[in-house]
């Protein structure tokens, strides 16, 4: 008898399971969270918006109300925008809808392996483009290798998770001018970067925008993202989502984060002071180099081995990522910028471990 195996997808066998081990501290700075968590005032206005809410019901099968927020927050109109469960599902929607077997998509890497994992999925072709050897953008090699590849879609991320590097508008323009295919840009580390790309989309009908609600907007639980393009793009992409990916609750809290800016915009400040601070701490300790990023989190390099920084962290009660495994990082950990007190405590650690 065949095994049941025999029937998954050969490209699904072959990847491997997006993972973060389940380990615990009382400091956790490797998930890009916002540190101050949802301020209790907020909290208490979704708590009692949705304690009136009939939870037998389907949600509005097109969120309008959060739409019509997203595209005033974001500066673009409402019916060139897609929201959904976490950006995550974004990044699924646009890719099934874009890429089968033979299509090619091209990826500067290191990056996001989510990207990776649904294109593995969905059957197409990586033309990864490495950084630069300082961890930037190699620009010139990834405008000519989207043009000469022929490729229908590239994703590119900015500020770049893990490295923190960003591409301009000036650049991305570029890219979306010479190139046929659909270029995606995540931002889901928006609210740390000064970079603006929704004045572009009038023009670049093939450039999509990813955001989430999960980073600087202290909702990673529960699961908001949302795309802005063309409204031509949006009508295509809005068929491959499933129905009602967005509940209500979460739907809810987004509104109300929207409602409320002046209550997240000093933590936002504070996490960007927080990362000065933090970057010049770094420096400061012999054996790390912090990279410069534009997001609430480095890429730094480590003297002794990421696994056994790791290791050394976690000991003392704080969670940092190793992201040893990526290519061209194998010298390198990734540090959430976390809470005052918490980035205390982790550059204290730091000196221990490196300055004994
Ligand atoms: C964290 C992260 C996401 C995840 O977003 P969700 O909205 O939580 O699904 C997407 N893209 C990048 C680059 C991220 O770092």
């Amino acid at each position: 008898m065949n095994s049941p195996l025999d029937k998954i997808k050969s490209n699904v066998r072959a990847i491997t399971a997006y993972t973060l081990a389940p380990l615990e501290a009382p400091i956790k700075i490797n998930q890009n969270e916002n540190p101050f968590g949802m301020p209790f005032a907020l909290k208490e206005k979704v708590m009692l918006r949705a304690m009136k809410h009939d939870w037998a019901r389907y949600p509005d099968f097109v969120p309008a109300s959060l739409l019509e927020k997203l595209a005033t927050y974001a500066g673009w109109r409402a019916d060139g925008v897609m929201a959904g469960n976490g950006s995550n599902e974004m990044i699924q929607s646009v890719v099934n809808s874009i890429v089968e077997k033979g299509v090619r998509v091209v990826l500067p890497e290191p990056t996001f392996s989510v990207y990776r994992q649904v294109v593995n999925v969905a059957g197409g072709e990586i033309i990864s483009v490495p950084l630069n050897e300082d961890l930037t953008f190699n620009f010139p090699r990834l405008a000519s290798k989207i043009v000469t590849s022929k490729a229908d879609l590239a994703i590119i991320c900015s500020p770049n998770n893990p490295t923190g590097c960003t591409i301009s508008a000036r650049d991305l323009a570029t890219i979306a001018r010479n190139s046929d295919g659909i270029i995606v840009v995540d931002q889901a580390y928006r609210e740390f970067d000064d970079g603006d790309f929704v004045p572009l989309l009038d023009e670049y009908k093939n450039l999509v925008i990813l955001r989430t609600f999960s980073k600087a907007m202290a909702m990673g639980g529960l699961r908001v993202g949302y795309c802005l393009a063309a409204p031509e793009l949006i009508r295509e992409f809005n068929k491959t989502k499933m129905p009602y990916s967005l509940n209500f609750f979460s739907m809810t809290a987004a509104e109300i984060a929207l409602e409320n800016l002046h209550l997240l915009r000093p933590l936002v400040e504070k996490i960007r002071l927080e990362g000065e601070r933090l970057f010049a701490e770094l420096q400061k300790i012999e054996g790390l180099s912090p990279v410069p990023s534009a997001a609430n989190f480095f890429c730094v390099k480590t003297a002794i081995p990421p696994k056994q920084l790791f290791e050394a962290l976690h000991a003392r009660g704080i969670l940092i990522r190793d992201v040893s495994k990526a290519p061209m990082l194998s010298e390198y950990v990734r540090i959430s910028v976390g809470a005052p007190e918490e980035n205390d405590k982790l550059i204290a650690s730091l000196k221990e471990i490196f300055e004994p």
